[in-house]
C-alpha cells in the first residue's frame, strides 16, 4: 500500500466557501461564454437604461464613494451589520479608500440572490470594498511590512520615473484611477489618504513630469521598454496621454510601450469612447510604423470580472492595432488563490476576453493585507497545478516581487526557511539605488509568508520577536 502525503493548505479566510473534493481530473474544463449581469437587479439601478450604463461619463458620475451610496445602491437588501463592518475597516485599517465603479459593482454576487452571506463570500467583494471582519486580528500586518514595499519611490529618477531594471522604466503619469482596489501595491501613492494611511502627494505639474521622464529616458538609451501606469492610464485625459505616447514613439531606442490599465476591465466604457479608440488608433498606427510594441496590461483578478462589455473593450483595442492585451493579475486568499479559481479566470480571459493571461503576482507586504497574501509555497502549488491545461504560450507565471530584486519566477528562490517562512533570492542586475553597490549581485534578498500561514514554532517564533 503507498502512503500518501496529506496536502498541506493555506489557512481560508472567513466567508470563504467550503470547496468539495470530485473525482476525474483536478479541473475539468467547460467553456462559459461571458455574460453581463443584469445591474437592475440593484434597487439602486432599476431604472438604468443600456445606454446609461454603457455611456463612461455615466459610469464615472455614479462610482460608489462611500458607505452612504452604497446602501442607495443595494436598498435593504444589505445588513446593518455589513455597513458596521466596513465603517469600521475604512475608519481605522483601510489604505485605499472607496472607488468602484458600478460596472464593477455589478459583477459582485452576479448571478445569486443578493445577501448579505453573499456579499461577505464574493471574491470581487473582498479586494474592492474590504471589511474589517476579513482582516486577520494576530498579525494583521506582517512586521516587514512598508508602505512601498518596492522601494518605487525610492528609484524615482524623475517625479514618478521607477528605474529598477537595467532596460526598463515604469512611468507613473498620476496617482488616481477610476477604481481603487484595497489591496494596491502603490498605497503609498495612488488614491486619496485615508485615517490610517496619508498619502504622498506628486508635486509637479504633469506637463513638467512628463518633460522630465522624456528627457531622462532621451539622456539613458539603453532603456527600451516603458510601462505608462498610474495610478491608470484612463485617468489622463486621452489628449495629453496621447502626446506622452507620441513623444515616447519619437525615441529610437524606445522598443515596447504597456499601458497599464486596470479600467479595461473596471471601466471598460472608457476604452469603448469614440475619441479615445480613434486616438489609441493614431497610437497603434505609428507604432507599428516604428516597429514598437505597443500592448495594454490590464488587472482581472476573477473570472467574475470578465462580461461581453470587457470582451469588446479588448478586442476594439486589438482591432485598431494594439499588439497585445496581456493580464498581470494578484493572488489573493478568498479571490482567486485556488486552482480552479485561477483556471477559470484564464480559461475566461484566454477564450472568451481576447486577453492572454500573462502573470499573477504575489499580493506585496503592504500593511492590513496578511489575510490576502498566500506562502510562497502556496503558489509554487498553484503554478505546477495550472500547469498542462491551457496553452503554453497563454500558462500565466506566478511570480514574486521580492523587495530590491524585481520580479522572480515563484521556483526561483535561493533557500527557503518554511518554519519562519523566509525564503531567499538572488538577482542578476542593479536598480538604480545600487550602481555603486559591489555586492548588490552577492546579496540574498529576502521575502515573508504571511505568519498565519507557518507551523506553530515559526508563529511562536514570530511572537516572541514581536517586539524586536
Ligand atoms: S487600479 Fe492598480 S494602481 Fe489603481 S488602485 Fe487598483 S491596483 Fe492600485
Amino acid at each position: 500500500m503507498t502512503q500518501t502525503q496529506p496536502v498541506e493548505t493555506i489557512p481560508q479566510p472567513r466567508h470563504a466557501p467550503v470547496a468539495v473534493p470530485t473525482a476525474g481530473q483536478p479541473y475539468e474544463y467547460h467553456r462559459r461564454p461571458l455574460v453581463e449581469p443584469d445591474w437592475t437587479r440593484f434597487p439602486g439601478w432599476r431604472h438604468v437604461t443600456r445606454d446609461q450604463w454603457e455611456s463612461a461619463q455615466w459610469q464615472r458620475v455614479n462610482c460608489v464613494k462611500n458607505i452612504k451610496q452604497l446602501r442607495t445602491v443595494f436598498g435593504d437588501l444589505i445588513d446593518e451589520s455589513f455597513y458596521t463592518d466596513l465603517e469600521a475597516d475604512q475608519k481605522a485599517l483601510a489604505t485605499m479608500s472607496m472607488l468602484v465603479p458600478p460596472q464593477m459593482i455589478n459583477t459582485m454576487v452576479p448571478f445569486a440572490p443578493l445577501t448579505t452571506e453573499a456579499l461577505l463570500a464574493d471574491p470581487i467583494r473582498r479586494y474592492m470594498i474590504p471589511v474589517a471582519s476579513d482582516r486577520r486580528t494576530d498579525w494583521p500586518s506582517h512586521p516587514y511590512a512598508s508602505r512601498d514595499s518596492l522601494h518605487e519611490h525610492d528609484m524615482w529618477v524623475a517625479e514618478g520615473l521607477t528605474h529598477r531594471y537595467p532596460t526598463k522604466v515604469l512611468a507613473e503619469l498620476l496617482s488616481t484611477c477610476p477604481q481603487y482596489c484595497g489591496h494596491c501595491t502603490r498605497m503609498d501613492l495612488v488614491g486619496n489618504s485615508t485615517p490610517a494611511v496619508d498619502k504622498l502627494k506628486l508635486t509637479l505639474k504633469p506637463v513638467e513630469r512628463y518633460d522630465a521622464h522624456i528627457s531622462y529616458l532621451k539622456a539613458h538609451p539603453g532603456v527600451r521598454d516603458v510601462v505608462v501606469s498610474g495610478g491608470d492610464v484612463a485617468n489622463v485625459p486621452w489628449r495629453n496621454l496621447e502626446a506622452y505616447l507620441m513623444r515616447l514613439l519619437e525615441l529610437e531606442t524606445v522598443r515596447d510601450i504597456r499601458l497599464a490599465t486596470k479600467a479595461l476591465m473596471g471601466l471598460p466604457q472608457h476604452w469603448l469612447q469614440p475619441d479615445v479608440v480613434e486616438g489609441l488608433e493614431r497610437v497603434a498606427r505609428t507604432a507599428a510604423r516604428r516597429g514598437v510594441n505597443l500592448a495594454i496590461h490590464t488587472h482581472v483578478n476573477h473570472a467574475q470580472s470578465l462580461t461581453p462589455l470587457v470582451a469588446k473593450a479588448a478586442q476594439t483595442a486589438l482591432d485598431v492595432g494594439v499588439r497585445d492585451v496581456r493580464n498581470q493579475g494578484v493572488l489573493m486568499r478568498g479571490v482567486n488563490a485556488t486552482t480552479p479559481e485561477l483556471l477559470d479566470l484564464c480559461f475566461a480571459l484566454q477564450g472568451e476576453a481576447g486577453i492572454l493571461p500573462y502573470y499573477f503576482y504575489m499580493c506585496d507586504m503592504i500593511p492590513n493585507a496578511e489575510h490576502w497574501r498566500v506562502p510562497v509555497w502556496h503558489a509554487q502549488q498553484l503554478q505546477h497545478d495550472i500547469m498542462g491545461y491551457l496553452p503554453g504560450y497563454a500558462t500565466p507565471r506566478i511570480v514574486c516581487d521580492v523587495p530590491f530584486v524585481g520580479k522572480r519566477w515563484v521556483h526561483m528562490l535561493t533557500d527557503y526557511d518554511r518554519e519562519r517562512g523566509i525564503s531567499y533570492w538572488t538577482k542578476n542586475y542593479r536598480t538604480s539605488i545600487e550602481s555603486a553597490d559591489l555586492e548588490a549581485l552577492n546579496k540574498r534578498y529576502a521575502y515573508y509568508d504571511p505568519i498565519d500561514t507557518l507551523p506553530a514554532g515559526g508563529q511562536q517564533w514570530w511572537d516572541d520577536h514581536r517586539d524586536d
